[in-house]
């Protein structure tokens, strides 16, 4: 096995905190909930990003690449991660944002003016092809760009969550800990893939279940193939001899509500719920979707009282404030 030996740039202090939530816990009345602070990686605000770039840096770095090219929507947690971990590692760094620049910026758009990226914006339709050109671009004029996917969700990045899961399960042991279920936001594949294989790679028995954020899995557009491809290749980078199929994917797509980034009652209920019971800030647009998920799980009964429940956090509470109007 090769997950010490991968190139990888150090951008955070890990392990991240694991934390009981007493008062949410007594509040629901059900599964003791802990939570997995993903939010609270040093970096930049924190967030999930920062494990899968901590190993596409590493490679970016390797390949003698002196700009990082990626891209998402204007409040995306992994364009503006990105452009935080560039500044750490010495790297330019484009942005392909898909939406209007707004006059004054907010949120993770904030954030990225901050972290100095140069900005690209572009329509929803055309950004996977804007995101080449730009790399294009950089190349004609003699830069050495390094192109990573949305949401960083490829074989290089997802190593940092089959990482996550090692880091957990030494981390559980000492708390006399075994969580029924690790609940978290799924949306690219990365996060899902490097943990459903990594939860194989340790032997970890309890269920790994995605709360869907944008993606369906019935049909053509079924995002099942992708985590399978996406958790096998990294399989292969890792040089472990496992293979996962989709059959080995939960992935929950009941809380798409009104689509991405369109939050409603059920996000702003979670982040209500969070902060007034325990401090712990959510974002409307990933965590808060998949805590109300849960909230909703637990309170149709689908844990019992003598359960645990850890919900793996991560990050994206810059987003709270381009939604400062809806509270
Ligand atoms: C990107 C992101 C996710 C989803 O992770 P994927 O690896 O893209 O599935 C969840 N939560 C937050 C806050 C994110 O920024």
């Amino acid at each position: 096995m090769k997950l010490d030996k991968l190139p990888k740039f150090n951008l955070a202090q890990f392990p991240t905190p694991i934390h009981y939530l007493e008062t949410l816990t007594k509040t629901c009345q059900g599964p003791s909930i802990y939570m997995k602070r993903d939010d609270l990686t040093s970096l930049g605000m924190g967030g999930n990003k920062t494990r899968k770039l901590e190993f596409l840096i590493g490679q970016a770095l390797a390949n003698g690449a002196d700009t990082l090219v990626t891209a998402g929507g204007i409040q995306s947690n992994h364009c503006r991660l990105t452009a935080a971990a560039a500044c750490k590692a010495g790297l330019a760094c484009d942005l392909v944002l898909n939406g209007t620049e707004p006059e004054v910026p907010n949120g993770n758009l904030l954030l990225d003016m901050i972290f100095k990226a140069r900005v690209h914006y572009c329509d929803r339709e055309n950004r996977d092809v804007q995101l080449l050109q730009v790399a294009d671009d950089l190349a004609a004029r003699g830069k050495k760009p390094f192109v990573i996917p949305v949401g960083g969700s490829n074989a290089i990045g997802s190593v940092g969550y089959v990482n996550a899961m090692v880091e957990l399960g030494e981390q559980l042991p000492s708390m006399d800990l075994k969580p029924d279920a690790i609940v978290f936001a799924s949306s690219s594949g990365g996060t899902q893939a490097g943990l459903s294989l990594g939860a194989r790679l340790i032997g970890f028995s309890g269920e790994i279940l995605g709360i869907s954020i944008d993606q369906t899995k019935t049909g053509e557009d079924s995002f099942l193939p992708v985590l399978e491809e996406i958790a096998n290749e990294t399989a292969q980078r890792i040089g472990i001899d496992m293979a996962l199929t989709e059959a080995d994917f939960s992935l929950n797509c009941d809380y798409l509500g009104a689509g991405y980034a369109q939050p409603g009652d059920l996000e702003f209920n979670a982040i209500k719920a969070l902060a007034q019971n325990e401090g712990i800030l959510l974002g409307p647009v990933y965590t808060a979707r998949a805590m109300g998920g849960l909230l909703d799980l637990i309170q149709r009964n689908l844990f019992t009282k003598d359960q645990s429940v850890l919900f793996w956090h991560t990050g994206g509470t810059p987003e709270l404030f381009a939604w400062a109007d809806r509270f």
